[in-house]
């Protein structure tokens, strides 16, 4: 069963106060409605039952995948890099030990991270792939830099993957595909570069400050040899 919060919610438009249930932990598995209702976005959709006002309400959410071992923590604005959940991972059955733990800021970054896992990929070896390509893309629009994007394609047969990146001002979506051999580079970079966050306890953020951190120290060791 999905666990669920009953709060009262302020209406922006009439400021009367509505009672919401919100899903809180949802198992991939078992809740299959409420997994669509979330990667639909529609969970998030409150209705002020005063004045019939619709909007938005981004709350924490845990989306646990048991068969592909993987949890996903939507902490809205979240800006730590790592948290230690004793009590959510005493829920998990089976065991945590290799499930990975992610925490994300932002819907899009946790509809991304479920995606990447669901394809079996590592969500590591994404962001740096995503990162570098990203500063491909920078250079071709002659910007400096594009920092918005999403792994949108992954395809073993035609041995592809494909990132959706949002570039300059009006954030045109513009999509890169690129081969695997640079996903399979960026997968040998975290296993030297990232073996101590591989090991980490609790719910990690991988994400493209963590990624530019790892092909820092990755570019500095090239240049020192
Ligand atoms: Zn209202």
């Amino acid at each position: 069963m999905p666990k669920t919060e009953i709060k009262k919610v302020v209406c922006l438009k009439c400021g009367k106060t509505t009672e919401v249930k919100l899903s809180t932990s949802i198992n991939a598995a078992e809740d299959l409605n409420m997994r669509r209702e979330l990667l639909s976005g529609r969970l998030f959709s409150f209705k002020c039952s005063a004045c019939g006002y619709t909007g938005k309400l981004f709350y924490p959410v845990l989306y646990n995948d048991p068969k592909n071992k993987f949890m996903v923590y939507l902490i809205p604005d979240v800006d730590r890099f790592q948290i230690a959940d004793k009590d959510i991972e005493k829920d998990f059955d089976g065991g945590v030990d290799n499930v990975r733990k992610r925490i994300v800021p932002d819907f899009n970054s946790f509809l991304e991270k479920i995606y990447i896992f669901e394809c079996g990929l590592d969500d590591m070896a994404v962001e740096i792939t995503k990162l570098a390509i990203s500063n491909a893309v920078a250079k071709k629009f002659d910007l400096e830099k594009v920092e918005d994007g999403y792994l949108s394609m992954y395809d073993r047969e035609s041995n592809t993957m494909g990132f959706t990146f949002f570039v300059g001002e009006d954030r045109e979506p513009y999509i890169q595909s690129v081969r695997l051999e640079i996903y399979g580079k960026s997968m040998k970079i975290t296993e030297e570069f990232a073996a101590k966050d591989r090991k980490l306890k609790g719910f990690l953020k991988i994400d493209r400050e963590w990624s530019e951190n790892i092909l820092y120290r990755y570019k500095q060791s090239k240049n020192n040899n």
